[in-house]
């Protein structure tokens, strides 16, 4: 198992305001190492390399890849409205263009190694948070979609892959970015676009062409816990990868389905989140190829003890409860959450309801697709 990450990922800041927060990765690693897993046997630490112009804009419009680099370097570029860049999600500034590059870089590292065989499971933390970016926009936070880019290597190299979202939000730009294509099976499941950004990732949204049946949504009622969330992840997730067989599991581990993220209103506790790691670990085993990037997550004690509980998971190691004590940057006591508190009967029957209208829908006009 390998682990990708520098520094030098932690340092670019979008604005001081601005809620994510890339010191989060640092926290990450600091608690990983506080809990010594870096030293269990088989586990390596690696660098990330930089994406090149060229691999962006294999998944990116050129003009729009010339905006990024024409404000990294400082220009005023009158267009950028146009782009998605100078708004509140996505701040123009300088260094923009290879602070992403390197994100993209670690994603793609990641992905080289488990494709080369190198590691069967590499983890990017940095990467994932992209997953809004299109083709020709910046959006909610990402700039260049590093999950699109590294699964374009995987298809021209002639690999199937299965890509898992478990973020908060619809993760719309890789759905976006392989809508037409039966090479990559997208599965979103997040709260529904009804109450949250991007507003898009429901059941109807299958695929065109090739593509019709490789896209699949889940949208979720807010407040939906723990037990809620894997009564439905459940019945979709794992059945539809098997059937699909793919060569690659790739899964986006957003955090910002934890019940205290400031942005969303899922409610997962960190052991909640922990399961589904465990969940995907076994298919990934069973494929014997997983590459794991980040995501969301902007509750930083949520952010740092819930990845290092997945690295943990993805190396077999039982977490004890109590965070060590060498980790004193976030006050944190215990990688578990106390649960939040009991949901009134009649909210749990509405989400159920939702989430019950969702699943009908997936038992309709997706899972029959693949024989399921
Ligand atoms: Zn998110």
């Amino acid at each position: 198992m390998a682990f990708v990450y520098s520094d030098e990922l932690s340092k670019y800041e979008l604005s001081t305001e601005h809620p994510l927060r890339p010191i989060r990765l640092h926290h990450t690693k600091e608690l990983i190492k506080a809990c010594r897993l870096f030293d269990q046997p088989h586990v390596s630490q690696l660098k990330p390399r930089v994406a090149s112009r060229k691999e962006i804009e294999t998944s990116h419009d050129s003009e729009y890849v010339s905006c990024v680099s024409a404000i990294s370097n400082g220009a005023i570029a009158p267009r950028m409205v146009e782009f998605g860049l100078g708004t509140p999600d996505n701040p123009a500034r300088a260094g923009i263009f290879e602070t992403t590059a390197l994100c993209v870089g670690s994603t793609l590292t990641a992905s080289e190694l488990v494709t080369s065989g190198g590691a069967d499971i590499a983890f990017a933390p940095a990467g994932g948070v992209h997953h809004h970016a299109m083709p020709r926009s910046a959006a909610g936070f990402g700039v260049f979609n590093d999950a699109v880019i590294a699964m374009k290597a995987m298809v021209k190299a002639g690999l199937k892959v299965a890509y898992v979202d478990i973020d908060c939000h619809h993760g719309d730009g890789v759905q976006v970015g392989y809508y037409d294509s039966d090479q990559v099976l997208t599965i979103s499941i997040h709260e529904s676009g009804k109450w949250l950004f991007p507003g898009s990732g429901f059941v109807e949204e299958t695929g065109t062409g090739d593509g019709m049946g490789y896209s699949v949504n889940v949208p979720l009622a807010p407040y939906t816990k723990d037990e809620e969330w894997h009564r439905v992840f459940d019945e979709v997730v794992p059945p539809l990868v098997r059937a699909f067989s793919p060569d690659v599991l790739f899964t986006q581990l957003g955090i910002d389905t934890h019940f205290q993220d400031p942005l969303t209103h899922l409610s997962l506790t960190t052991q909640g989140f922990n399961l589904a790691v465990k969940k995907l670990g076994f298919l990934g085993s069973e494929i014997g190829k997983w590459v794991a990037v980040g995501g969301g997550g902007y509750d930083l004690s949520a952010v740092a003890r819930a990845w290092t509980m997945a690295f943990a998971t993805m190396i077999k190691v039982e977490l004890p409860n109590s965070v060590p004590p060498e980790f004193n940057n976030l006050n944190i006591g215990a990688f578990a959450d106390i649960p939040p508190p009991t949901t009134e009967d009649k909210y749990l029957q509405e989400i159920r309801k939702h989430n019950d209208q969702t699943l009908n829908q997936i038992r309709s006009f997706v899972l029959p697709k693949f024989n399921v």
